[in-house]
């Protein structure tokens, strides 16, 4: 996918205000960017839509191309969408103990699982005293299953008394978290594998003996398009009043969040992502929204470079590097470019595909503190030193050396990597308009 957007920003490398035939192609991209994260297509559509209206016509900042531009306008709109606005993730409505939490969603969804994650966090983080209750009496090992989880995390579950049915362990469950002094409890529903109306019929027995002050649905991430409708499905029924979408450890691009925020409408608070107990996430619309672009953090690189870079400066670099000139004052401006934007190690972390090698930077020394070193050799180099760095003999590196406090040998590294810089220069120079930004996407 970042291939596919890293042609976008290819083809879109001329400066000015984003015009239709820019947005068009950027947008036919995310598009597909979009489906192939699993949004639904209808989604996709009202989506594309809206970014259309937003992008055409707006200023382009002068450091970024328009195609990162367009980039940049759709996750800002991934993150509205995801986000709404009585999304406050994170966040359970749990005043007036005991308050009664009811968990919903289909057999092997992650309801349990989930319960228990919840309990942990609101046992450690809100300091609340809370009770599990299972009411899955069609698979007793799911009652033993809750209780033995309760017991791993330190949270009491309502003792399992054969014979009842789901109703009456509410009921339980109520009399229970009232008189034991809890502040909430939680009630863990039996699945289906799929919605059938014995399910549903039960599930709003329990709901009315209950009377949840949330009714969390809780659905796998990985499926999509069906997670969409098993909440359609619970919320005409049940009524649901949050989400949390699970394996979203797994591969699955986050798709389903976008898809089930636009037509459920429905806030997701918390996101799962793997088997321990600790693997609950409070939903992050800005994550999620990288997430589907697939992008790595190349929107943060944008962020970036639209606060720090100054426009005219790197249009004349631009030029420059594209005739294939790279001298000491190029290099300069690259490494304080740099150091704003988090260090080599930061900025290569941002790229798609080039954490490894930030690592390798990092392993191979180069820091900060090197780049602040770098730049006090070009400092104490005179003006025509750092136009033609090949006219440096012994006596002027000795002096160049001197005037920066460090040795010979460590301005030899720097010379080096500026001969270095220069020859990718003039190589991605023939390559053309373009060719820099294909490369730094691979
Ligand atoms: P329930 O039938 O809805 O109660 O589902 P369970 O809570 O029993 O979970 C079914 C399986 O999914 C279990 O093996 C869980 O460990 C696993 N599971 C639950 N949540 C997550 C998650 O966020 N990531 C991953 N990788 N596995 C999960
Ligand atoms: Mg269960």
């Amino acid at each position: 996918l970042s291939e596919r957007l890293g042609g976008v920003f290819d083809r879109l490398t001329k400066q000015g205000a984003l015009s239709e035939e820019d947005v068009r192609t950027a947008l036919r991209e995310v598009r597909v960017a979009l489906l192939e994260a699993d949004v639904s297509l209808p989604v996709a559509r009202q989506f594309i839509k809206a970014v259309k209206k937003k992008a055409t016509g707006a200023a382009v900042t002068k450091s970024v191309t328009p195609g990162q531009q367009v980039v940049k306008i759709v996750h800002d709109e991934l993150i509205a969408v995801l986000a709404g606005e009585d999304g406050d993730p994170g966040k359970l409505k749990i005043d007036n103990p005991p308050a009664p939490i009811l968990m919903v969603g289909l057999q092997g969804g992650g309801k349990t699982t989930t319960t228990a994650k919840l309990a942990k966090r609101l046992r450690e983080r809100d300091g609340k005293k809370v009770l599990m209750a299972s009411l899955d009496v069609n698979r007793p090992a799911a009652m033993e299953q809750l209780a033995i989880l309760g017991q791993q995390i330190g949270v009491d579950t309502l003792p399992i008394v054969k014979g009842e049915d789901p109703v009456a362990i509410a009921k339980r469950a109520k009399t229970q978290a009232g008189l034991g002094g809890y502040d909430v409890y939680m009630l863990d529903t039996a699945g289906r594998l799929s919605i059938d109306e014995e399910l549903m019929a039960q599930v709003e027995a329990v709901r009315d003996v209950a009377n949840p002050r949330e009714t969390i649905l809780v659905v796998d991430g990985l499926t999509g398009q069906d997670a969409v409708h098993t909440a359609e499905n619970f919320d005409n029924r049940i009524g649901i009043s949050g989400v949390v979408l699970t394996r979203m450890d797994g591969d699955g691009r986050g798709g389903a969040a976008l898809s089930m925020r636009a037509i459920t409408g429905k806030p997701i608070k918390f996101v799962g992502l793997g088997e321990k107990m600790d693997a609950l996430e409070t939903f992050e619309p800005d994550r999620v929204a990288g997430r589907i672009l697939g992008m790595g953090d190349i929107v943060a690189l944008v962020e970036k470079a639209q606060a720090t870079l100054e426009a005219e400066q790197a249009e004349r670099m631009m030029k420059r590097f594209q005739k294939g000139q790279f001298n000491m004052n190029d290099l300069k401006m690259q490494l304080e470019q740099m150091m704003k934007m988090g260090g080599m190690e930061g900025m290569m972390q941002m790229m798609p595909g080039m954490g490894k090698m930030a690592k390798q930077v990092g392993e191979a020394g180069i820091d900060d503190g090197m780049l602040r070193q770098q730049i006090a050799l070009i400092q104490s180099m005179t003006k025509t030193e750092r136009a033609n760095p090949q006219i440096l003999q012994a006596s002027r590196k000795k002096r160049i050396a001197r005037g920066a406090g460090l040795e010979v040998s460590d301005l030899n590294k720097l010379l080096k990597m500026q001969r270095q810089m220069s020859d990718m220069m003039k190589k991605m120079g023939k390559m053309g308009k373009g060719g820099m930004m294909k490369q730094a996407m691979r």
